[in-house]
């Protein structure tokens, strides 16, 4: 709630027409009509306390009510709460109370009495003027106004111009870069086929020369198998000779001595002298082949494995059985 009243006035001073007395105001002494205005000390003052100043300050001119400033002004100082704007500095361009006027413009020269420079501000040049410049530039305000329509449209447009290029940039730029990439792949894939359609020409090549160095082996191998057999067997021919005279010479000793018995019984000594002399021959020609074989030796044969893993090389190397086979003597022959 407001204490003194002027402050509730200038609440709603639109609607205050009357001034009221600043000296009973100041002093705490509630609302008083002011009735005069004292131009030294640019105060209102009320009946009362314009009989007091006029004994204290004979010299000071005093203004009645119809003669004193009507426009009231009743805005408070914002640094100094209770006092009355009154002044106006316009080396500073500020408005100010008393207090503003004592401390803060000391040094200006152009500080005066508010309403006594705005009492002809209704006819003065600088509001004709001003207002003047308000219509202008009202009129420029409404032409910007247009202007800056016009070119906030054309921003619009230019920025969704410059979005949709954006995009459409990006999309080409990774177009572009999918493309490497995918180029990349089908040169790979290329080189891909190309290499497995050399590989598989090479591999029939393989076939075909695994196909031809096995047969060559294999006739390789089977013609020294066949070398070997024989080999084998002409190595106890001499033997097998013997074995075929022992079982001649068994065989006709056999007959003979049928023949023997036959001319013995029957009494044919001359038959019987032949035969005889023939058998002891023959007799003596299976003692001698006894003691041959008795006395002969046996080639053996026996094949030695390699205990390392074999390469084609080596494979190749072996065709010959020689050093496979390994040839001994034996004569004891246990029955
Ligand atoms: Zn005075
Ligand atoms: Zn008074
Ligand atoms: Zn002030
Ligand atoms: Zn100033």
């Amino acid at each position: 709630m407001a204490t003194n009243f002027s402050e509730s006035l200038t609440q709603d001073s639109d609607e205050v027409t009357e001034m009221f007395c600043e000296e009973c105001d100041r002093h705490g002494d509630g609302y008083a009509t002011a009735v005069a205005f004292c131009v030294d000390c640019l105060d209102y003052i009320c009946v009362t306390c314009q009989r007091y100043h006029k004994r204290q300050f004979k010299t000071h001119k005093i203004q009645d009510s119809n003669s004193m400033p009507q426009d009231f002004y009743f805005e408070k100082c914002s640094t100094h709460p209770g006092q009355l704007v009154k002044f106006y500095c316009s080396e500073c361009n500020k408005e100010a109370c008393q207090k503003c006027k004592n401390n803060g413009h000391l040094n200006c020269r152009d500080v005066n009495h508010l309403p006594t420079l705005a009492l002809d501000i209704q006819k003065s040049d600088e509001l004709i003027n001003f207002r003047k410049n308000m219509d202008q530039l009202s009129k420029n305000i409404k032409d910007t106004e247009k202007l800056l329509n016009a070119k906030s449209e054309v921003i619009k447009k230019q920025e969704e111009k410059a979005t949709d290029a954006c995009k459409e940039h990006s999309n080409k730029l990774i177009a572009n870069y999918k493309q490497h990439y995918k180029a990349l792949i089908d040169n790979f894939d290329k080189k891909m086929e190309e290499t497995i359609a050399r590989l598989k020409k090479k591999r029939l090549e393989l076939i075909q020369r695994a196909s031809e160095k096995v047969k060559n082996f294999e006739e390789k191998v089977r013609k020294a198998e066949t070398d070997m057999k024989e080999e084998i067997v002409t190595t106890n021919a001499n033997f097998k000779v013997l074995k075929s005279k022992h079982l001649n010479s068994v065989g006709n000793l056999k007959a003979l001595t049928v023949d023997l018995e036959q001319a013995q019984k029957l009494g044919q000594n001359c038959k019987l002298f032949i035969k005889l002399k023939l058998a002891k021959q023959i007799c003596k020609q299976i003692q001698i082949t006894t003691d041959q074989i008795q006395h002969s030796f046996i080639q053996r044969y026996k094949l030695k494995e390699s205990d390392i893993q074999p390469t084609i090389q080596s494979l190749e190397d072996q065709t010959r059985y020689s050093k496979s086979f390994r040839s001994y003597s034996c004569c004891h022959i246990s029955i």
